[in-house]
C-alpha cells in the first residue's frame, strides 16, 4: 500500500479524485470485476483485478465480483468456481457482493421492454447474415431493416412472442433503433437480442432468448450502482453504446473508463488460443505449470504478492505496450528471495568420495535457512565420506576465472569443510564417474585457520543421506518473445524443452518430508515449489518456479 501511495497518479485515480472533489457520485467509489465465466483468468485479467479490488482498497469503498454471464453456450460452473478461488487467492475480497448478470435477466428483459415502447428499439425478421449485410462498412453507411418502422404494438407483441419461445432460433432479433448511417458501426441498430435455445449453466431454460454484452453490460454496471466502470481499450468505441442505452432508459449512468490491457513477452494471453494449447494437448491442463493462468502460475509456485506487486509495476496506461515477462520473474524472485528457506539439492549429481574422512561415520553441520530471515533459523545437514556435488561444479580443464572444483584445486563445501580434488575416475567410456578428493577438518564452518583463501564456494549432498523425489524443471513455454508473429501458426513456436522431468536428483533428507504448496529456494540452483495436487506425504514433486538469474536475457542479448 505504502508502495502504491509512492507512486505518481495514474488517469484512472486522477479522474476518480476529480469526481470526488466535484462530488459527482456522493463521494462514492464502486467498481466491479466482470469476468465471463467462459474461460480460467489469466494474468491480464490479475491485472484488472488488481486495478479494480485495489482502488476500493486505496479509496476505502467497494468492488464488485461479477459473472458476466449473459452468453450461455460457452459458459460453465466449472470456470465460476476456479474464478472465485483465483480472486480470492490474489488477496481480495467481495464480502457479500459477489453477483451474476444471469440473476438481472428478467430486469433486462423489462428494460428492453421500455425500448420498444419508448420507439427506441425494434423486432427484425432478418437473419444474422443479412443483417451483417446491410451493416455497411467503415466507409459505407448501412441499410435500414425493412421491419425498421414496425408499430410499438406490434415490436412488443413479437417481443414477447420471442420471449415465450414461439420462434425459431436465429429468425428474428430485437435491435435498438440508433443510426444505420453512424460513423460508429456499432451504433448501427445493434442487436439486443437473440433466440437461442441453449441451457444456461445458471437458469437451466428459463429464457430462449439472450441478452448481447453490449446491452447487458452497461445495465448490469447501472443497476449494482458502479461509480467508474473500467475495462480494456477495446471497448473504446463501444462507450456511445454503453451511454446510449443509459440515457434512453434514463437510469443511472456509471462512467466507462478504458485502459491498456496488459500483453506480455513470451506469453499468449488470449482464451481462445489459451484452451488450443488445453484442448489439443500441448499442455497438461489449464493449470499446467506453464500456463499464463492464475491457476497456472500458482502450481509453478508464483505468490499473489509477487502478481500484484507486478501489476502494480506494469501500471495503468491508455496507451498499449508489452511488459517484459522478465519483470513479473524480477518480481516474483523478490518476494521469493524474503520467504523461501535454503536446502541444498544436486540435480545433476556427480560423486566425491573423501578419503580422508573415516568410513561408516556421519555428522551434523548448522546451515542458515534463510539469510533475508534470521528468524527462520538453522537446521542441521549431515556430512559424510560419499557426497555428491553438481556435475557442472567440476571441470577437468577449467576455463579461465571458473572457480570451482578442478583436479588439485581447493574449494569451500557450503556450511561444511574445504575439499581438494586428488584423483579423477572415469569409466571405459572417459565418463567422469566419481572424484577422490581429501578435505580439511580445521576448516569446519568454511574458513581455515591459516588464513588460506579459496575462490569457490559449491553445494553439495551427503550420498548415504540423499532423497531422490521428482523434479520438474519447467521454462517458458514459447521460444519467441512474440509468439506467431512470425505469421505462421503460434504453436510452432512452442518451446519443446519447456518440461524436463528428472528422477535421480540428490536433496538434502529434509525436503522429503516437504509439504504441498511450499516454497523453497534451492542454493545455487533456483526456487522450487511443491506440486499441490501431485505430491503425496512423503513422496513431494518439486516444480521449479523460477531459475536464480534471468537466462533469458542473455540469450536475448546474443542473439539466441
Ligand atoms: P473474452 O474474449 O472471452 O471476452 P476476456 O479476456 O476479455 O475474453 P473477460 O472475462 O471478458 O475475458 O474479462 C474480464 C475482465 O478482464 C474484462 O474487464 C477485461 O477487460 C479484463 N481483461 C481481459 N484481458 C485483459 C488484459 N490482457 N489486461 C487487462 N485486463 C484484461
Ligand atoms: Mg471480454
Amino acid at each position: 500500500m505504502s508502495e502504491m501511495e509512492k507512486k505518481p497518479r495514474h488517469f484512472i485515480e486522477q479522474v476518480i479524485d476529480e469526481d470526488l472533489e466535484s462530488g459527482k457520485y456522493d463521494g462514492r467509489v464502486h467498481t466491479r470485476f466482470p469476468p465471463e465465466p467462459n474461460g480460467y483468468l489469466h494474468i491480464g485479467h490479475a491485472k484488472s483485478i488488481c486495478l479494480n479490488f485495489g482502488l476500493a482498497v486505496q479509496y476505502n469503498s467497494y468492488c464488485n465480483l461479477r459473472f458476466d454471464d449473459t452468453n450461455p453456450v460457452r459458459e460453465e460452473e466449472e470456470y465460476v468456481k476456479s474464478i472465485i478461488e483465483d480472486v480470492r487467492w490474489l488477496g481480495f475480497d467481495w464480502e457479500d457482493r459477489l453477483y451474476y448478470a444471469s440473476d438481472y435477466f428478467q430486469q433486462l428483459y423489462d428494460f428492453a421492454c421500455q425500448l420498444v415502447e419508448s420507439g427506441d428499439a425494434y423486432v427484425d425478421d432478418q437473419s444474422a447474415e443479412e443483417i451483417r449485410k446491410t451493416r455497411g462498412s467503415l466507409t459505407e453507411p448501412g441499410k435500414e431493416s425493412p421491419y425498421r418502422n414496425r408499430s410499438v404494438e406490434e415490436n412488443l407483441d413479437l417481443f414477447k412472442r420471442m420471449q415465450s419461445g414461439e420462434f425459431p432460433d436465429g429468425s428474428r432479433v430485437l435491435r435498438a433503433k440508433i443510426d444505420m448511417e453512424a460513423n460508429n458501426m456499432n451504433m448501427r441498430d445493434p442487436v439486443m437480442y437473440r433466440i437461442l435455445r441453449a441451457t444456461h449453466h445458471r437458469t437451466g431454460d428459463d429464457w430462449c432468448i439472450y441478452p448481447t454484452y453490449d446491452w447487458a453490460h452497461g445495465l448490469e454496471d447501472s443497476i449494482e450502482r458502479i461509480t467508474h466502470s473500467l475495462c480494456t481499450l477495446e471497448f473504446e468505441d463501444h462507450r456511445p453504446l454503453y451511454d446510449w442505452y443509459l440515457e434512453a432508459l434514463d437510469v443511472y449512468r456509471p462512467q466507462q473508463i478504458e485502459f491498456a490491457p496488459l500483453n506480455l513477452s513470451y506469453t499468449l494471453l488470449s482464451k481462445r488460443m489459451l484452451r488450443e494449447l488445453v484442448e489439443g494437448g500441448y499442455v497438461n491442463g489449464w493449470d499446467d505449470p506453464r500456463m499464463p493462468t492464475i491457476s497456472g502460475l500458482r502450481r509453478r509456485g508464483f505468490t499473489p504478492a509477487s502478481i500484484r506487486d507486478f501489476a502494480s509495476r506494469v501500471g495503468i496506461a491508455k496507451r498499449e505496450g508489452v511488459a517484459d515477462v522478465g519483470l513479473l520473474e524480477y518480481c516474483l524472485r523478490q518476494d521469493l528471495n524474503i520467504h523461501a528457506e535454503r536446502r541444498m539439492a544436486v540435480l545433476d549429481p556427480l560423486k566425491v568420495v573423501i578419503k580422508n574422512y573415516p568410513e561408516g561415520e556421519s555428522e551434523e553441520l548448522e546451515a542458515i535457512n534463510n539469510p533475508e530471515n534470521e528468524s527462520a533459523g538453522k537446521r542441521k545437514v549431515p556430512f559424510s565420506r560419499e557426497l555428491y556435488i553438481e556435475r557442472e561444479d567440476f571441470r577437468e580443464d577449467p576455463p579461465k576465472k571458473y572457480f570451482r572444483l578442478a583436479p588439485g584445486r581447493e574449494v569451500r563445501l557450503r556450511y561444511a569443510y574445504f575439499l581438494k580434488c586428488e584423483e579423477v575416475v572415469k569409466d571405459s567410456s572417459g565418463e567422469i564417474i566419481e572424484l577422490h578428493c581429501i578435505y580439511d577438518p580445521e576448516t569446519k564452518g568454511g574458513s581455515a585457520p591459516d588464513g588460506r583463501k579459496v575462490r569457490g564456494t559449491i553445494h553439495w549432498v551427503s550420498a548415504q543421506h540423499a532423497v531422490s523425489p521428482e523434479i520438474r524443471l519447467y521454462d517458458r513455454l514459447f521460444r519467441s518473445s512474440k509468439p506467431g508473429s512470425g505469421g505462421g501458426d503460434f504453436k510452432a513456436d512452442i518451446n519443446t524443452n519447456s518440461l524436463e522431468t528428472l528422477k535421480d536428483c540428490k536433496l538434502e533428507p529434509s525436503l522429503i518430508d516437504a509439504r504441498a504448496g511450499e516454497h523453497f529456494q534451492f542454493e545455487r540452483v533456483g526456487y522450487f515449489f511443491v506440486d499441490p495436487l501431485d505430491s503425496r506425504e512423503g513422496s513431494p514433486i518439486f516444480n521449479r518456479t523460477v531459475t536464480l538469474r534471468d537466462k533469458w536475457t542473455k540469450i536475448e542479448k546474443s542473439g539466441k
